[in-house]
């Protein structure tokens, strides 16, 4: 039979590496409880047009990387690519707004781009995503940062830096984007097939371009900082000023956009040296004509969203010490002991302990060898002559030890095991 393989770009997450998976998220859902988030959980699919809107319908994302498809009534919808629009959605759709103290949300899960897979760029990757909607104060955009910056230095991640800047308010990017877009059409010539394109309809999306000769024209272009508004500055400086005063280090690139259109003021980055072409490990900024945009109240927002297997990537761990083995292995020997021990796992089980076994006949020593292969602290043996008896024997797997219990007295006995292991069932 010829064999199926899995959609290029998307990939498994294993066994052995899910433990590391399920750290990062058990640290990110702990930190941001700590500074107030809930957790939000929008579905995978939406409205086409919902990102189009959400993201602006001249953007990468929109234009070249997302899956749209129509269903059977031929609406066409969306695999996310991001998350942003989907929870202004929710919030919108639900009136969150009236939910008083409702403001802070995060959601974890897959999105979806179709674009060139290479290391850390996939078609299905994770994000963890943070907004924060209704709060304009510049304290708020220093938090946000610190936040996504603390929560690295807690996984351990080494080696990232902050990048801001400004891209000024729908009040003072206009004339900048008609100053960029003189500038562009002046070296049309040189520029790629894209950049020319974006020249006319979105010359800011240039200075994102991947292309390094475009690097090189944008490189001389001018840049936002020379054109943002006084109310914009002073925003700016003070989001400065209070990330200096948490003591989070930063450095200022005026040419850092978003690819989202909707960003207006504070736009930063997360970027480290490790990852190749592929060195943002995060990024975020505030969008506060976003939620207006798509039909709700006019909240301003920020938020920020942190590439999971890039995050994966740069911690590089060995995995085994997220791993634990189960607290109890079993083994059967002989069709009664068998029998009843399927009842017995279970209760086990039941009672709150991690066991395993298997039901395959295999000899003491095979089923032994299991125990040792998994991990577990305690095995049981069981034969017939024990049960019998009434009786099995449990050995200690790290000290070699092996006595013998009382079937009528193994819940007590493992309870009490147990505590000894620091209360550790599982
Ligand atoms: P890039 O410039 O690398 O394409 P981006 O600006 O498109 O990033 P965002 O939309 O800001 O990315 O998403 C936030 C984070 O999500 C990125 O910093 C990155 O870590 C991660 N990310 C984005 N696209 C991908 C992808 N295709 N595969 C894996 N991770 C991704
Ligand atoms: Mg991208």
């Amino acid at each position: 039979m010829e064999q199926i393989q899995s959609v290029k770009g998307m990939n498994d997450i294993l066994p052995s590496e899910a433990p590391l998976w399920r750290h990062i998220e058990d640290k990110a859902r702990e930190i941001l409880n700590r500074f107030g988030y809930r957790e939000i959980r929008t579905p995978v699919v939406e409205k086409a047009e919902l990102f189009a809107r959400g993201i602006g319908d001249t953007t990468d994302i929109v234009e070249k990387e997302m899956y749209t498809f129509a269903d059977k009534k031929g609406r066409l919808l969306s695999l996310r690519p991001e998350a942003t629009a989907s929870i202004i959605r929710a919030f919108i759709e639900h009136q969150l707004h009236m939910v008083s103290g409702l403001r802070k949300f995060f959601l974890i899960g897959p999105m979806f781009r179709h674009e060139r897979p290479q290391k850390g760029r996939y078609r299905q990757f994770h994000q963890i995503d943070v907004e924060v909607f209704g709060m304009n104060d510049p304290m708020v955009d220093a938090e946000v940062m610190y936040l996504a910056c603390l929560y690295l230095e807690e996984i351990g991640l080494k080696g990232v830096r902050l990048e801001i800047n400004t891209l000024g308010c729908t009040k003072c990017r206009p004339r900048f984007r008609t100053v960029l877009r003189e500038f562009l059409l002046e070296h049309v010539s040189s520029l790629c097939p894209d950049c020319a394109r974006r020249a006319y309809k979105n010359p800011l999306r240039a200075f994102d371009c991947k292309v390094p000769s475009c690097g090189e024209i944008v490189a001389d272009a001018p840049v936002i900082t020379d054109f943002v508004c006084d109310e914009c500055v002073n925003h700016f400086d003070q989001v400065k000023q209070y990330l200096e005063e948490l003591g989070l280090g930063y450095s200022l690139n005026p040419r850092l956009v978003r690819g989202l259109d909707y960003y207006v003021r504070t736009a930063f980055e997360i970027v480290t040296e490790h990852l190749g072409a592929q060195n943002a490990v995060g990024g975020g900024g505030r969008y506060d004509g976003l939620m207006k945009e798509l039909g709700g109240p006019d909240l301003p927002g920020i938020g920020f969203a942190l590439g999971m297997e890039r995050i994966v990537l740069l911690l590089d761990q060995t995995l085994e010490p997220f791993q634990n083995g189960p607290f109890l292995y079993c083994v059967f020997i002989g069709p009664e002991a068998k029998k009843y021990g399927f009842k017995l796992v279970q209760k086990l089980r039941k009672e709150g302990f991690s066991v395993d076994c298997d039901y395959e006949d295999k000899s003491v020593k095979s089923q032994m060898r299991m125990a040792h292969r998994v991990g577990a602290s305690y095995a049981l043996i069981l034969g017939e002559d024990e049960l019998q008896k009434g009786i099995a024997q449990l050995r200690d797997m790290h000290r070699s030890e092996q006595f013998v219990v009382e079937l009528s007295e193994i819940v007590n006995e493992l309870h009490s095991l147990a505590e000894i292991e620091g209360g550790r069932r599982s």
